[in-house]
């Protein structure tokens, strides 16, 4: 995974100086703006919490394509058959696969959970990614992107959410606002799509922006028929701007 961060200057920008600032006040303005209108509409959300990013990695990991219901079920299925990450490295993996199979996708998640712990076992020795709190950002990114089935968004969401750290994942919700807002490109991988918001979210705003994000996809900004009229933020929002 490629990553960029908040406020880094493009090494190949041909700039100069104050064109860059009005750039950037050009780009940063209305998502100051979004995120201040989002807040007013939603709250200011905080993580207060510091939580065990395995754990959470985990969770992300049986919450793909699912509800929040059955990923819940299959976690606690999960911790209820195995007492250990070793109990769970040493299971078979149809074993594993049964213990979940409330999350969907058992077979898939079961492999992608056993290379997981089994790749940090054989680098650490033990199964903990605690260290992961002591990590700066872009390294602890990085470190994660080297499992196969851990993606930019799993990654984001275990750093964001366990480890309070600055960066911001995109779920479905997130992605479709920020496509109609013009925020982030039609076509844009994943990768580019987290690299382009970790740019251009002021610090300090990632976890509320994400979480406001996602209320808003799921109230006002709906797949289909969004409110648009009623929004906090059609004055930003190039969809918006056409149906009003
Ligand atoms: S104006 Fe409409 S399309 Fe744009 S963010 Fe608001 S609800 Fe979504």
């Amino acid at each position: 995974m490629s990553t960029s961060w908040p406020c880094k200057a493009t090494s190949e920008s041909a700039l100069t100086p104050a064109k860059e600032t009005a750039v950037a006040a050009v780009v940063e303005k209305p998502v100051h703006y979004i995120i201040q209108n989002l807040e007013r509409t939603y709250g200011v959300p905080e993580n207060q919490r510091i939580s065990d990013p395995l754990y959470m990695l985990i969770q992300i990991i049986l919450s793909q394509a699912t509800s929040d219901i059955n990923s819940h079920r299959a976690f606690t299925q999960l911790k209820k058959r195995f007492p250990t990450w070793d109990a769970v490295l040493r299971a078979r993996e149809a074993t594993l696969a049964a213990a979940i199979r409330s999350g969907g996708l058992a077979n898939q998640k079961a492999a992608v959970i056993r290379n997981l712990l089994r790749q940090i076992k054989e680098r650490h020795g033990s199964i903990d990614l605690s260290f992961l709190h002591n990590m700066p950002t872009e390294e602890a990114a990085q470190y994660l992107a080297q499992f196969r089935g851990i993606g930019p968004k799993t990654i984001a969401c275990t750093l964001l959410f366990a480890c309070r750290k600055e960066i911001f994942p995109l779920d479905t919700h997130i992605f479709r606002t920020l496509r109609r807002v013009g925020l982030i490109p039609r076509k844009c991988t994943d990768e580019r799509a987290h690299d382009i918001m970790n740019q251009l979210v002021p610090k300090g705003k990632f976890y509320s922006l994400h979480v406001n994000l996602v209320r808003h996809g799921r109230t006002l900004c709906r797949p289909r028929d969004p409110q648009c009229t009623n929004c906090p933020i059609v004055e930003y929002c190039d969809y918006g701007q056409t149906v009003i």
